[in-house]
């Protein structure tokens, strides 16, 4: 600017330069975040159980941190392609993930893994417990679990087993119940489960393994037959539907945990508006009542944060890891 230079417009330029340096200052920067709407990544197909959950919190994170939580589905290698994309995202707490069990099972199943799920996130937080159901289609010849496993002992050459991707849960429930009756069915890979009911319900599929959050509805209706659940405990409100564990099969359980992330390096003043947000959305009525509808325990307020996720997850590497190591399947 030349000595010619109106005064006034000196001092303009002069207070537009501060305004700038005020503005991109970490202080500022933290207090405008979010200053547009936050894309929350699901790994799996639309209208899936996980999908469920993430477009049943992303209203309510929306309304605290004042700007909308888009989902956008991301699918493809049983999850781990959604979790990529996350991990290699800008670290602005613009670009989140809601993920699942699989984040724990991925570093064993896949050698050539892009991230480290315990290097390459910051955790949010935990959500919600969800027990699985084993479903079949409709018109399947065995009435109740135990004519299921009877029934698979003896077709398994002939039976379609639909699961959501390699290393997914639907994978992880369905190699559980085929270990523990030594059978080796054919397996169909869908992009979630969403679209492995709707070939269920079409009967191109035999059997199912998914979380309550999407299959109740489709069991009150009779489109799908229900055999058993996964959980320890019976489903409330599938009480007089046995556990895996009541049919035979030992230790056959699994819980599906779901836990929200960023990439590692996302400033902390936006994971903990994020963390406060998802705190707020698992005390919201709708929220809890609706999850608890499809079958889902919000997990308690100890568990929402950070550092119980990290914990969590770590525990479960550490817990899958040799076993899947021990078993010898990788899936890449
Ligand atoms: N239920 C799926 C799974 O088996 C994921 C999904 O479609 O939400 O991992």
């Amino acid at each position: 600017m030349s000595r010619l230079t109106p005064a006034w417009l000196r001092s303009a330029a002069s207070s537009f330069v501060i305004a700038m340096l005020v503005i991109a200052s970490p202080a500022a920067l933290a207090q405008a975040w979010p200053a547009r709407p936050v894309t929350l990544v699901v790994p799996f197909a639309a209208g899936g159980p996980t999908d469920i959950v993430a477009r049943l919190i992303a209203p309510s994170m929306g309304r605290s941190l004042g700007q909308s939580v888009v989902v956008e589905n991301r699918t493809g290698a049983g999850g781990t392609r959604g979790a990529d994309l996350v991990a290699s995202a800008r670290a602005d707490g613009y670009t989140i993930l809601l993920h699942h069990n699989g984040m724990s099972t991925a570093p064993a199943l896949y050698r050539q893994l892009r991230y480290d799920p315990l290097a390459s996130f910051e955790y949010i937080g935990l959500v919600v417990d969800v027990p699985m159901t084993v479903v079949g289609r409709a018109d399947l010849p065995p009435k109740n679990a135990a004519e299921l496993l009877a029934w698979l002992k003896q077709n398994a050459e002939k039976v379609n087993f639909a699961h959501a991707g390699p290393g997914s849960a639907s994978h992880a429930c369905s190699l559980m119940v085929r270990r523990a009756i030594g059978v080796e069915p054919t397996t169909v890979a869908f992009q979630g489960t969403a679209p492995a009911l709707v070939a269920l319900e079409g009967g191109h599929v035999d059997l199912l393994c998914d979380q309550t959050t999407q299959t109740l509805p489709h069991i009150k209706s009779g489109k799908i037959k229900l055999y058993a659940t996964t959980a320890k405990a019976r489903v409330p409100m599938l009480r007089d539907t046995p556990t895996l564990i009541e049919s035979g099969l030992k230790n056959a359980e699994i819980i599906i945990w779901h836990g929200v992330y960023a990439p590692r390096g996302t400033p902390p003043e936006a994971v903990s508006k994020l963390n406060a947000a998802l705190r707020a959305a698992l005390k919201d009525p709708a929220v809890v009542a609706r999850l608890g509808d499809l079958g889902g325990q919000v997990v308690p307020e100890s568990r929402q944060t950070p550092a119980a996720l990290r914990d969590w997850l770590k525990a479960e590497i550490g817990r899958w890891t040799p076993i899947i190591r021990a078993s010898g399947s990788y899936l890449d």
